[in-house]
């Protein structure tokens, strides 16, 4: 049986550089605001060196406090100040990027839309840098009944993909007459599913690693899904030897969040089998 690894797979840039940042504070007195990804296994293994996890800053009397890659609204930055924290920020450059554009907008005096998920900590942030007056628009329905208005600015998540941001920004076009469109999308989330759907192509099976309260690993296994059987699972103590019976090929693919020793361990367990 031939075991495959996507082409592009596991940590993207922010992510990795969020973790290296983690590590080099772990004194004990450290926390991030939130997990640092969505992966428990990681999430445990900084614990264990002296990271733990806060989800406000209630929580934190004194110590360090780091901003994850998903970054956080200027209040956090405000609040952590006023009680003497030591703020380490851990926001992915990328996701800078987009709430300087969402910051820059704002003070053009646009009212600024974001295309994104509602709830999620990264579109949170971005609405905050809007000076709290965005729009989040999360499907075209929503933009479709965006009222139209004077000047208008658009951002997006940074993992909104190509095909939802060009579908949303058309629905959005003759909602103003001045209007800047700012894309502010990374590409690691498109080239781990293109790599994903390329693999599932050509594999049996699909194996897809990576924490279940992890949206990118969650959708690639729903891409992957569409194509061949696919399992999605967190750990390789979960890997099933009865689901690569009969294959001649198998695909791994892993989420964003996904550490490399967990997809080295699912890759030497299927080599196994
Ligand atoms: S997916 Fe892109 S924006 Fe998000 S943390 Fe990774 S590199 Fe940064």
């Amino acid at each position: 049986m031939e075991v495959i690894l996507a082409k592009c797979l596991g940590f993207c840039y922010g992510v990795k550089r969020a973790i290296k940042i983690a590590e080099e504070h772990a004194d004990g007195k450290t926390c991030t605001l939130g997990s640092i990804i969505h992966n428990p296994q990681m999430v445990e293994r900084l614990r264990q060196k002296g990271i733990g996890v806060v989800e406000d800053l209630t929580a934190m009397e004194e110590g360090t406090i780091i901003i994850r890659s998903h970054g956080a609204g200027p209040k956090t930055y405000e609040e952590a100040e006023a009680k003497g924290l030591k703020v380490v920020d851990a926001t992915c450059p990328h996701v800078k990027r987009a709430q300087n554009s969402a910051q820059d907008l704002s003070k053009d005096g646009r009212h600024v839309v974001i295309i994104g998920e509602k709830n999620h900590p990264e579109v949170r942030g971005l609405f905050e840098w809007s000076g709290n007056r965005a729009t989040i628009v999360e499907t075209e329905e929503d933009a479709k009944n965006f009222a139209p208005c004077q000047k208008l600015g658009i951002i997006s998540q940074t993992t909104v993909s190509d095909e939802i941001f060009i579908k949303t920004v058309t629905q959005l076009l003759g909602k103003s007459k001045d209007l800047r469109i700012l894309r502010t999308i990374c590409t690691a989330t498109d080239e781990r599913q293109k790599a994903a759907l390329e693999l599932a192509d050509e594999v049996d099976v699909m194996i897809v690693v990576g924490g279940r309260n992890s949206a990118n690993t969650t959708r690639l296994a729903q891409l992957c899904e569409k194509k061949c059987r696919t399992y999605h699972i967190e750990t390789a103590q979960e890997l099933s030897p009865e689901w690569l019976e009969k294959s001649n090929k198998v695909g791994i693919t892993a989420g964003a969040s996904t550490p490399d020793w967990i997809i080295g361990e699912v890759y030497k367990k299927c080599q196994k089998i």
